[in-house]
């Protein structure tokens, strides 16, 4: 562990009451992550103070009262999170998004300096809205308050088996932008070797973990069918988990989870404590490793 590595906190910054998952309600993983010298880098950003305070001010009365059902509860806006962390909410100058769905952007406005790196194909396909789904989950209300913008396309670097990496404009080379299309057109994951090794963000690109982990992809019903009614590309979002779980299989040490499984969640933060306690007291090094057989035979024992 070094400590000139970036430092993962892991946040919910909503939680989907409709949505559940083997009898847990959606979260919406965001990361909050210290760098030496880039200040503090948000990855997503949930929902934020602005639809806490009225949650059909910005959103879709059909996410707000239909299919996702918000819980309103302005602690879990990212910015109330990084003041009980002790932080300057004007220390986050950057903000990496997976995508623009609106369950993702909403913490955007709370942080109207901050530069926002997405994939080209990402603001190209939420600004144009061109159908009837995009027009629902693109909502420019929500960056009403003007983006400044850092966009990537074409190729990069390989990291893993993946291609087109790139490294970001003004970030540590340690956060990196990983394409996974298919749930939109621009949708990537992020990937930070932080102090406890490598993670990957996987965004919206699975929400049941055995779709990607374990040898049979497998997937609970509602998460299923809510995938295949909001992805924009099928065949290019399946292409991206068979890859996410042969990374799986071949990397246990890197820790891949999405943006809304409650139980990956827990997991993250449970492993996070747990590495500070082991940390603080001298603990065996053992003990900070992330035990992907464990976890992986938990997926496979889930209903
Ligand atoms: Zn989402």
């Amino acid at each position: 562990m070094s400590p000139s590595m970036p430092r993962v906190h892991h946040m919910t910054c909503a939680c989907i009451q409709r949505l559940r998952i083997h009898g847990k309600h959606l979260c919406c993983h965001v990361l909050l992550v210290e760098t030496p010298r880039s200040g503090l880098v948000l990855v997503d950003t949930g929902l934020g103070t602005q639809d806490y305070a009225d949650l059909t001010s910005r959103l879709t009365r059909s996410f707000v009262y239909g299919y996702a059902r918000p819980k309103r509860d302005p602690a879990l806006a990212a910015v109330n999170q990084i003041r009980a962390l002790g932080f300057s909410p004007d220390d986050v100058r950057h903000i990496v998004m997976t995508h623009m769905d609106l369950d993702h952007v909403g913490g955007l406005s709370d942080f109207p300096k901050a530069k926002v790196h997405l994939h080209a194909a990402e603001l190209k396909q939420c600004t144009e809205r061109r159908t009837f789904r995009d027009k629902h989950r693109y909502l420019p209300a929500m960056w009403a308050h003007g983006l400044d913008t850092e966009t990537y396309a074409g190729n990069g670097e390989a990291w893993f088996g993946f291609e087109a990496v790139r490294e970001l404009r003004g970030l540590p080379p340690e956060i990196l932008m990983i394409p996974l299309f298919g749930h939109t057109l621009g949708h990537c994951g992020v990937a930070i070797q932080s102090r406890d090794g490598w993670l990957l963000h996987a965004g919206d690109a699975y929400f049941d973990p055995r779709e990607v982990k374990g040898e049979e992809r497998r997937c609970a019903w509602q998460v299923g069918l809510f995938q295949a009614l909001v992805q924009t590309d099928r065949s290019l979002r399946l292409h991206n988990q068979d890859r996410l779980r042969r990374l799986t299989a071949d990397h246990p040490e890197i820790e891949v989870f999405c943006a809304h499984n409650p139980w990956e969640f827990e997991e993250c933060q449970g492993r996070g404590v747990t590495r500070r306690t082991a940390a603080s007291t001298g603990a065996a090094a053992a003990l900070m490793m992330p035990d992907n057989s464990i976890q992986q035979t938990r997926w496979a024992t889930l209903g």
